[in-house]
């Protein structure tokens, strides 16, 4: 079975393709990605000689690259994003771009070539925010920034193609992530390389604000297995139930990285800022995934990594 995984030069994607050529999960697997400020192939370094694994420089716009790479895929993996909300509340046209119209360029290639599984890979962002309780994955969508606004349309667009092109979708939401290859401006990577220069840490607000955590290898499990074991069609929340407010995350990495609190300041709050996102996993959990780092035992790694 062939993969492609777009996107694969960031974050996620990177971290998806080091653990699926270690668990030799695919016999080929190409990783598409055009190399944005987000995605360097330093990420993929000890995967680029794997005989198994092939890297295309490609913007997923573009039409006539996707169809060549989707037609020898059996399952593609769409990582592929902008990902950054305060840089879409500063300018949202790469993010519609990329985030949608990008998605359906790879959705009309995968009915084309009548492909065996189309992953999405969404956020909990695109339910909004939740004060109590957990979203399930019929909670209604309803995105409070233009990031994730661009990933609830995606998510509804991939929805459409299951409905009407028998396109076998699934869509998978996950929680934060962190881990190794996550950008520096992402709140764990910038927060523990500033503590550990002795910089200031600018929280957002009063830092009461929850995410929940999950590290990365985790997502990477969570989402293969729904890709294989999931229902075409269905949608699966990942996430490892670790809620913090990022006062707390902070206050973490500070002990983490032997830095002092005095080095915490807060800074006006983004705007729409979601209060709370909090996931009910029950559905992954159904196939068999759970997850197998805590909060504590990945912040650590990502500390030694960043060191
Ligand atoms: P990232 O920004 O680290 O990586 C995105 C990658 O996509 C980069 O390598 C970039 O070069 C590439 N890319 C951007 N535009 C492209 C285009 N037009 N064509 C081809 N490649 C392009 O993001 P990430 O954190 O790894 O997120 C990956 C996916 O997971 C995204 O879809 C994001 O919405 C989703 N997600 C992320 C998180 C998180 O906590 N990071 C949580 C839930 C969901």
């Amino acid at each position: 079975m062939n993969a492609l995984v777009t996107g694969g030069a960031g974050f996620i994607g990177s971290n998806f393709v080091h653990w699926a050529l270690e668990e030799d999960r695919y016999d080929e697997i190409t990783t598409v990605d055009a190399l944005t400020y987000a995605g360097t192939t330093a990420n993929l370094e000890g995967t680029l000689e794997d005989d198994r694994h092939e890297f295309v420089e490609a913007d997923i716009r573009d039409e006539d690259t996707m169809d060549e790479l989707v037609a020898d895929a059996n399952v593609v993996f769409n990582f592929a994003a902008e990902s950054h909300v305060d840089r879409s509340i500063e300018d949202a046209s790469e993010f519609v771009s990329t985030n949608v119209d990008g998605t359906r360029v790879l959705l009309d290639a995968a009915v084309e070539h009548d492909i065996d599984r189309f992953v999405q890979i969404s956020t909990d962002e695109v339910y909004g925010e939740i004060l109590e309780g957990e979203f399930t994955e019929d909670d209604p969508l309803e995105p409070r920034n233009p990031y994730s606004a661009t990933k609830a349309s995606a998510d509804l667009l991939v929805r459409s193609y299951y409905e009407t092109h028998d396109l076998p979708i699934i869509i998978t939401r996950s929680s934060n992530n962190f881990g190794p290859h996550q950008h520096a401006e992402k709140l764990i990577p910038k927060f523990i390389t500033r503590s550990l220069a002795g910089k200031e840490l600018p929280v957002y607000g009063d830092g009461s604000n929850v995410r929940e955590w999950t590290y990365v290898v985790d997502n990477c499990r969570g989402i293969d297995l729904a890709a294989h074991e999931g229902e075409p069609g269905e949608v699966y929340n990942v996430g490892a139930s670790a809620e913090r407010t990022n006062l707390e995350v902070t206050e973490a990495i500070l002990e983490a990285t032997g830095g002092s609190e005095d080095q915490i300041t807060f800074v006006e709050d983004r705007p729409g800022h979601d209060q709370r996102y909090a996931l009910d996993t029950s559905k992954l959990e159904a196939l068999g995934w759970e997850p197998t780092w805590s909060f504590e035992q990945g912040l650590e790694k990502t500390v030694n990594d960043l060191r």
